[in-house]
């Protein structure tokens, strides 16, 4: 909680290009408008009808009233924390005033599948044993290693074994392999659970049953790990993971806005390419490393897209700190990735992303149209003024009304 607050404030502390640009304009609009009430003293003290010293004092000080650079030095910051207060409304946290700009010229959306499309927990749907194995052996072996890991394939292995009330054997010299599987000895076996294509690699034969049901599974959505013993696959455990019930409204919304899309997923090419086209998302990278997924952001960014990456683990982090602008789930994402992100989605809807696309725009028209609001109503009642025209309830309005109005339309982006 204290780094939210942390990051929400220093969020707050944050200008966002236009504003500094808004900054050096009130710079020099300072000096320049008390010169223009200098000369205008001077005119109508030397040139104006009697009393001209009366007429001058009081043509000088309407000059400085309209003048006084409130509403322009309004004008960004009130669309700008407007603009994130709603974010925080939306439960979405906007790490700061660029960002916020930023966000306005994306393209391009990465999507990492699993924890941010789906719901991040897949559970087994078929334990399926080589011939002359039992269902009960193959899921206790797979769950023995498996109960050393933290992946969610992991823990909905172990869940499974549980359920059926096996007994897991002790593991030793368990190992990871991010993006493959996991390596672990039991009793006095080697036992990997994990994806065929990492077993290919290292020459384990997988045979033909094995693999012609491995793939019906995985043309349906499937996730597929392999069980292997000492070299020997023994059986496939299949899981399914549900995509969330925010993920198609919410593409619907970022094809509505124009974007496009990219899924990027560790699993498999034909379990990615189902939920891909389930989901109507264009392309698809499967079977890619964490490094992979960096590699990938830097590629939208030679070929001169802007793009955003939504992601939710510790592997993602790399990618969300180098896309344009990274979204972390905060909800079951991890503390890494938040930290890494530029916007945080509290509650993990999908379809807070499109809101805030949308609001960053909103956000810069309003920003715009403040900053055209407060430059023509004092260039309107400067004129006035110089030349003998604006009274001074004109020059009170010229820049308290300015300044109200400034406030008024920046308040309107906090409306749904
Ligand atoms: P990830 O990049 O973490 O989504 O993992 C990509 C793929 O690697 C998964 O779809 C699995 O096939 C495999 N994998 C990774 N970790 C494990 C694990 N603990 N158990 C089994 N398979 C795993």
């Amino acid at each position: 909680l204290s780094q939210i607050i942390a990051l929400a404030a220093q969020a707050q502390r944050s200008r966002a290009p236009v504003q500094r640009q808004a900054d050096r304009v009130s710079s020099w609009f300072v000096p320049v408008v008390v010169l223009i009430a200098i000369l205008t003293f001077l005119l109508w003290w030397e040139f104006g009808p009697q009393p001209s010293l009366g007429f001058a004092i009081v043509n000088a000080v309407a000059v400085l009233i309209i003048a006084c650079p409130c509403a322009l030095g309004l004008a960004t910051p009130m669309a700008v924390t407007t603009g994130m207060g709603r974010g925080a409304q939306l439960g979405v946290l906007i790490k700061d005033a660029e960002t916020l700009e930023r966000l306005g010229t994306i393209d391009t959306i990465l999507l990492d599948k699993t924890g941010t499309l789906t719901e991040g927990k897949p559970s087994v749907v078929e334990v399926h044993p080589l011939p002359g194995l039992s269902a009960r052996d193959l899921l206790a072996c797979a769950a023995a290693v498996e109960a050393a890991s933290e992946h969610p394939i992991a823990s909905a292995i172990v869940a499974a074994a549980k359920e059926r009330n096996l007994q897991l054997a002790k593991v030793k010299d368990f190992q990871a392999v991010p993006g493959g599987g996991v390596i672990g000895t039991v009793g006095d076996k080697e036992v990997f659970v994990g994806q065929a294509a990492f077993l290919k690699k290292k020459g384990v034969f997988i045979d033909a049953e094995c693999s012609t049901r491995s793939a019906e599974l995985q043309a349906s959505g499937f996730t597929v790990v392999l069980v292997v013993l000492d070299g020997r696959p023994l059986g496939l455990i299949a899981l399914t993971d549900k995509i969330k019930e925010s993920t198609k409204p919410a593409i619907e919304a970022l094809h509505g806005l124009g974007l496009k899309f990219k899924m990027l997923t560790g699993d498999t090419r034909s379990t990615a390419d189902r939920v891909a086209k389930d989901l109507r998302i264009d392309e698809v990278a499967a079977e890619l490393s964490p490094h992979d997924k960096l590699v990938h952001v830097y590629q939208m960014k030679e070929q001169g897209r802007h793009a955003a990456y939504v992601g939710d683990g510790i592997n993602d982090a790399p990618a969300l700190a180098r896309a344009d602008i990274g979204f972390a789930m905060g909800a079951a994402g991890t503390d890494t990735a938040m930290e890494a992100a530029d916007v945080v989605i509290m509650n993990d809807d999908l379809r807070r992303i499109p809101e805030t696309i949308r609001l960053s725009r909103r956000t810069h028209a309003v920003l715009w149209q403040n900053i055209g609001l407060a430059l023509g109503i004092k260039a309107i009642f400067l004129g006035l003024a110089v030349f003998g025209n604006a009274t001074m309830w004109m020059a009170v309005f010229a820049d308290m009304g300015a300044s109200l109005l400034v406030v008024g339309n920046g308040v309107r982006l906090l409306r749904k």
